[in-house]
Parts: C-alpha cells; structure tokens; sequence
C-alpha cells in the first residue's frame, strides 16, 4: 500500500516534470514570438517580420545516436551564437555571402 502510494507520487512528479519541460522547449512562436532558447530573450519583430536575425537548429537525431528518433528543435541569438562559438576548439569557417537575398 505504501510502495504503491508512493509509486503514484513519483508518477505524477514525473507528469509534471515532463508538461514543463514541454511548455518550456516549445520554440514554434506562431503566436508568442520565437526566444533564444539560451538566455530567453524574444527575438525583436514588427507586424510578424523578425529585424533581428538568430540560429536556429531542427536536428533530427539518427540511428547512430543515443536520441535515435528524437528531433531537437531551438534557436540562439546572435549573442549566445558568438558566445558558443568562441567556446570552440576548432574556429567556425567564416567566408563572405556572395548574394544577399
Ligand atoms: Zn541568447
């Protein structure tokens, strides 16, 4: 009876704990606006045209990887973009874009 109780406790921490983190790695921003998943600042846009740019990333992990079948989706800001790449050991390639669209 009390292994039981306790196994429903867990199982409603673990509920809770999974519609968090639902709630808060859903970057979609339909309607909200899309956030740098890194230090949550929203991304500045006018009339649902974002004037800044950022890095977004949708990674559908494969067979080889221990996330086989998941899909991660975020963006960075330009900010937390150059912070992690300086973090790099070997430098990003950096060339200039050609034709700006
Ligand atoms: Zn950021």
């Amino acid at each position: 009876m009390n292994n039981n109780a306790e196994y429903n406790k867990t199982m409603n921490d673990q509920t809770v704990r999974m519609e968090s983190i639902d709630k808060r790695t859903s970057n979609n921003g339909d309607k909200t606006g899309k956030v740098c998943n890194k230090c949550g600042k929203a991304f500045a846009r006018v009339n649902d045209i974002y004037r800044e740019d950022f890095l977004e990333i949708n990674k559908d992990w494969g067979f080889f990887s221990v996330k086989d079948g998941k899909t991660y989706r975020f963006a960075i800001c330009e900010d937390c973009c150059e912070s992690l790449v300086k973090s790099f050991v070997v430098p990003v390639e950096v060339s200039d874009t050609t034709e700006l669209v």
